[in-house]
């Protein structure tokens, strides 16, 4: 994204939340059951019919706007369904978590340890970090425990996020999952990036892609008529979040700088 898209996209654009509502109101009224990871995973195991919408944000920043989304999704679907929020280290709003959890959405862990221990050890070679996985490793046991310790959530299912380590070098903190004995001791049932989840859904809608044109974008899928489709969220894409982004910005700015 250019830096004219991103100021306008941080700090000027209008509000979209009510786009966010006419989406679920317009999956509702086709007759989509709204599900979370979790769901998704059982439908897949035991089965299931229907159509299916499967509801995933990925907190990278403001919890704040998340809250509002939340909001929406109890005045559409209300209980007739769920929603997975995957939290950051830096995005973990207690308060929030609990009341996802208490309304029977699921809340989770958006880990980013590969490309956290990445930013510490500069390797700098694909090898290294490779070589370095098992570390990463022990990192993210660590941190799903504080994560399960600090919000209270039960954190069944986990997504990586995308940093620029991740980008710049091609892999993903997702490989620290391909160990079965870090799912076990996780007590991780799956990966929202896990093929038996990727693999069933017709159609996938990615905000920061689409920006501003999300909306209309999955209105068509639900015309189309897909029986899966998944849509993935962030909050700074439906509202400015002055405060959330500026941090952010200056977070990436000034790890971009260390990290040379
Ligand atoms: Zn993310």
């Amino acid at each position: 994204m250019n830096l004219k898209k991103r100021i306008y996209e941080d700090y000027f654009k209008p509000s979209r939340l009510s786009e966010y509502k006419a989406v679920l109101q317009a999956f509702r009224d086709a007759g989509y059951k709204m599900v979370g990871i979790p769901d998704l995973y059982n439908l897949i195991t035991l089965g299931g019919g229907g159509k299916v919408f499967i509801n995933r944000h990925d907190i990278d920043t403001s919890p704040i706007v998340a809250r509002e989304m939340f909001e929406i999704e109890k005045d559409v679907y209300g209980h007739e369904g769920s929603v997975t929020y995957y939290f950051r280290d830096s995005t973990i709003d207690k308060k929030l978590i609990k009341d996802i959890d208490d309304y029977g959405y699921e809340t989770g862990y958006h880990y980013e340890e590969l490309a956290t221990y990445e930013k510490e050890h500069k390797l700098k070679n694909i090898e290294k970090m490779r070589e370095a996985l098992p570390e990463c490793r022990e990192m993210f046991l660590k941190d799903v425990a504080q994560f399960r310790r600090e919000t209270g959530s039960p954190c069944l299912t986990v997504a990586s996020h995308g940093d620029f380590i991740n980008t710049m070098y091609k892999i993903q903190n997702k490989e620290i999952l391909r160990d079965r004995r870090t799912r076990e001791q996780a007590g991780i049932i799956v990966e929202a990036y896990d093929e038996a989840v990727t693999r069933c859904i017709q159609a996938r809608y990615a905000d920061q892609v689409l920006l501003g044109h999300f909306p209309n974008e999955v209105k068509q899928g639900i015309t189309t008529g897909y029986d899966i489709i998944m849509t993935l969220t962030h909050p700074r894409n439906w509202k400015v979040d002055f405060f959330s982004n500026t941090q952010d910005n200056i977070m990436r700015f000034w790890q971009g700088l260390k990290y040379k």
